[in-house]
């Protein structure tokens, strides 16, 4: 009796390990060398963004020892594209698209917006450390977002929420009331204030501009959804 309630318990455990979680191929947790970094185009880095995306949402994020990849990265880091995203604890960008440690470089502000310091950061990524793309990821429902639609006053918020004044420039009557409830209008400036925040970039850096002209960068701007983990790509 012993014997096989710990056998049914063993069956069980097993079948549930299999279903939350993605054996991975040989390849699939090798972490990124300064000779893989730059094997990668900047299409095929946003190519692997993508599909990282497509298995989080499909349940099917790939198992890797992370102390393994800690220990083979400890001499250094060759991320291939790097990400800016809020703050937003439902939207963690290593995890949304399946990436793991020395994979991205991750700049997070509340509404992904870039400011000097973003856009240094992301000089940094990919001038001096050689990333490939760069993913200005925003969401819905965000409360930065919210907060600047709805023109709230608070401590370092007020400042915080000046940064969104372009996307909010993007709303006209059509769009209703101006209303943190009003959620087509708060999505429509969450995905104005991602695509503007991405190309800010080329205009606030020569670096980063010159990197984009060179072929040698990709900027991408995207959107998380919260309801489905799912990122849909801006054009
Ligand atoms: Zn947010």
């Amino acid at each position: 009796m012993i014997t096989r309630r710990l056998f049914c318990g063993c069956v069980a455990g097993a079948l549930s390990f299999a279903a939350t979680a993605v054996h991975a191929q040989s390849n699939d947790c090798a972490v990124f060398t300064p000779d893989r970094q730059k094997s990668i185009s900047p299409d095929h880095a946003i190519a692997r963004l993508k599909a990282g995306n497509e298995r989080f949402a499909a349940g099917k994020s790939i198992n890797c020892d992370l102390m393994a990849q800690v220990k083979q990265t400890a001499s250094g880091q060759s991320p291939y594209a790097a990400i800016v995203g809020c703050i937003d604890s439902r939207v963690p960008p290593e995890l949304v698209f399946d990436q793991r440690i020395g994979d991205v470089f991750c700049a997070r502000v509340a509404g992904n917006i870039a400011n000097t310091d973003i856009i240094g950061s992301l000089e940094y990524s990919t001038k001096v450390s050689g990333a490939k793309a760069i993913v200005v990821l925003g969401h819905n429902s965000c409360g930065a977002i919210k907060s600047a639609v709805d023109n709230v006053k608070l401590g370092n918020i007020t400042a915080l929420l000046k940064n969104f004044q372009p996307a909010l420039a993007t709303l006209n009557k059509a769009d209703g009331h101006r209303d943190s409830h009003n959620d087509a209008l708060v999505q429509k400036v969450a995905e104005a204030n991602a695509r503007l925040t991405a190309a800010s970039l080329t205009k606030r850096s020569p670096i980063i501009k010159a990197l984009v002209d060179a072929r040698e960068l990709r900027i991408a701007a995207a959107m998380h959804d919260i309801k489905t983990g799912a990122v849909t790509w801006l054009a």
